[in-house]
């Protein structure tokens, strides 16, 4: 179900979790400021989700209250992932669910990015 991305950080969402440790996840990039791991259910032969490590919910969230090296390190970190990933030659998709109309349903922000395959006209 889609979250409500108004709604205060819940330090037991899913990916709170995976940053704790608590449960698996197959990681592929990690630094001071992101985690990067593969997609539980892949919408594509290569479907990473690439999280900040501070407690933000959605896009707006993130950019009010995260620090100028927070939001750097993030947005570097998911370039790193792309390149680590052999992402930029062939193209890849990057997309952000925010909220009940984004479909968001895990209340931590993340990017998913696609890849492997040919993307078309936006997702439905
Ligand atoms: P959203 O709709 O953008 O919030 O997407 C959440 C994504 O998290 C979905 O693509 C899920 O498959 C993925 N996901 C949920 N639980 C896990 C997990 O434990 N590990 C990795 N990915 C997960």
């Amino acid at each position: 179900m889609p979250i409500d991305a108004t709604l205060p950080y819940d330090d037991a969402n899913i990916f709170a979790k995976i940053l704790r440790g608590e449960i698996p996840s197959r990681n592929v990039y990690e630094d001071e400021y992101a985690l990067a791991f593969h997609d539980i259910n892949p919408q594509a032969p290569i479907h990473i989700l690439v999280i900040p490590k501070g407690r933000y919910v959605s896009w707006e969230d993130f950019s009010a209250k995260a620090s100028d090296a927070e939001i750097a390190g993030f947005v570097r970190a998911v370039g790193q992932v792309a390149r680590d990933n052999r992402l930029v030659e062939p193209g890849y998709r990057l997309l952000a669910n925010i909220g009940g109309h984004g479909h968001q349903e895990v209340p931590h922000l993340h990017v998913h990015l696609f890849g492997g395959r040919q993307f078309y006209h936006m997702l439905a």
